[in-house]
């Protein structure tokens, strides 16, 4: 059997900057769009060679906002895709969309490429609390976005939303929760939100100028949410993921149990032959690249190959953020030693806690253990260890 591999492509461009978004996207004119698709074009060409054996379960084309750009690049986009990979005949491909830049005659073209998962940026249902997080777009455009896609035939579509932004109240976020599953999605991601260094909300941070949810308003908005997801018949798989039985992502699901994925395009990451690296975020130098030969691997940075210890890492951090937790039977497989005598006293502890929960050889994090998975997740860290040989 060939060995599976994902694909990644970043569409860097916005029409505007949200207040809490730190992401690497940025608005540009219509001629740097379209010189960057066929910078996109010629780094997936180029990647050709090194995939041959390898079949792609999923591609995701994230940003940034994709729907921005012409559907005509994203067509090209797979045709180039398809071209150059062994893409399976039931990969799931995805792309991002932003309520605020995508008409009907947008998911034509999308299902005409082969795109069979949409990603729906909506964040809230209350236009104030839009407004205050900056999107372009109010909770009607995102209505129409969603009938159009369904009209469309898009039979798998994800809602992501963000809670615990400031002037939200428990109120506000049911009627969010309960107005976006009326609709009947297959997949919702809901974030906390993080207020990023850099940011206008940061700022207004600094300022005293933002009035966040209490944390006794926030546990109550965090206790909500899983309560009334799982009401309504949909699991998390993933401390902020949630889909109806067999919807879940197989793309992420890829990234958080170590399947190799490429990415391509600005600030794009990657994880390859047990390798990890960045492509360049700097807009000049990747409209630069040719893609032959040395400059090929140019615009990729920070490359690493990972030691055993950080796969090890990898593989507990990753692989606890899903529900479904770690297997200690594959844990031997991939490493030679048995789980226990890595992570036996930290697990042991974590069980009594009530932090980790384990079943026929697998752990994984219990409801308690999730909502402080940042605390859980870093005493499995192996720095101080040394290496098996
Ligand atoms: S649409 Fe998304 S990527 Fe673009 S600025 Fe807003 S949050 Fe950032």
């Amino acid at each position: 059997m060939k060995q599976q591999l994902e694909l990644y492509v970043h569409i860097p461009f916005c029409a505007r900057k949200c207040n809490y978004c730190d992401f690497l996207s940025f608005p540009q004119p219509a001629d740097v769009q379209s010189h960057y698709v066929t910078q996109l074009l010629r780094e997936i060409r180029a990647a050709k060679a090194e995939c041959r054996d390898m079949t792609v379960r999923s591609v995701f084309i994230g940003g940034g906002t994709p729907s921005l750009i012409s559907e005509s690049f994203v067509a090209e986009l797979m045709a180039v895709i398809r071209g150059c990979f062994d893409l399976a005949e039931d990969a799931e491909v995805t792309i991002e969309c932003n309520p605020g830049s995508t008409l009907r005659h947008k998911f034509a073209a999308y299902r005409r490429a082969g795109i069979n998962r949409l990603s729906i940026g909506l964040q809230s249902a209350d236009n104030a609390e839009l407004k205050m997080l900056g999107r372009i777009h109010s909770f009607e455009e995102f209505l129409k976005s969603y009938q159009n896609a369904r009209m469309e035939g898009f039979q798998n579509i994800n809602v992501d939303l963000i809670n615990c932004i400031p002037m939200q109240s428990l109120k506000t976020w049911k009627k969010t929760l309960k107005t976006v599953l009326m609709l009947k999605p297959e997949h919702v991601s809901v974030y906390n939100l993080i207020i990023e260094e850099g940011t206008p909300f940061y700022q207004m941070q600094q300022e005293g100028l933002l009035m966040m949810p209490s944390e006794e308003e926030q546990a109550e908005i965090d206790s909500f949410t899983k309560e009334y997801l799982a009401r309504q018949n949909y699991h998390r798989y993933e401390i902020s993921n949630w889909a109806k039985e067999g919807m879940e992502c197989r793309h992420n699901c890829g990234y958080w149990t170590g399947v190799p994925y490429l990415g391509f395009g600005l600030g794009a990451a990657s994880y390859f032959k047990k390798t990890r690296w960045n492509n360049t975020s700097d807009l000049d130098e990747y409209m630069r690249c040719d893609f032959t030969g040395e400059d090929r691997v140019s615009i990729r940075k920070s490359v690493h190959e990972l030691s055993r210890n950080e796969r090890i890492e990898e593989f507990m951090f990753l692989g606890l953020r899903m529900t479904e937790g770690i297997s200690s039977t594959v844990f031997l497989s991939e490493f030679g030693q048995h789980l226990d005598s890595i992570y036996g006293k930290i697990l042991d502890k974590d069980i009594i806690g009530g932090l980790v929960e384990s079943t026929g050889g697998r752990y994984r994090l219990t409801d308690r253990g999730m909502d402080i998975s940042n605390v859980v997740l870093s005493e499995f860290l192996l720095a101080d260890q040394p290496e098996e040989a």
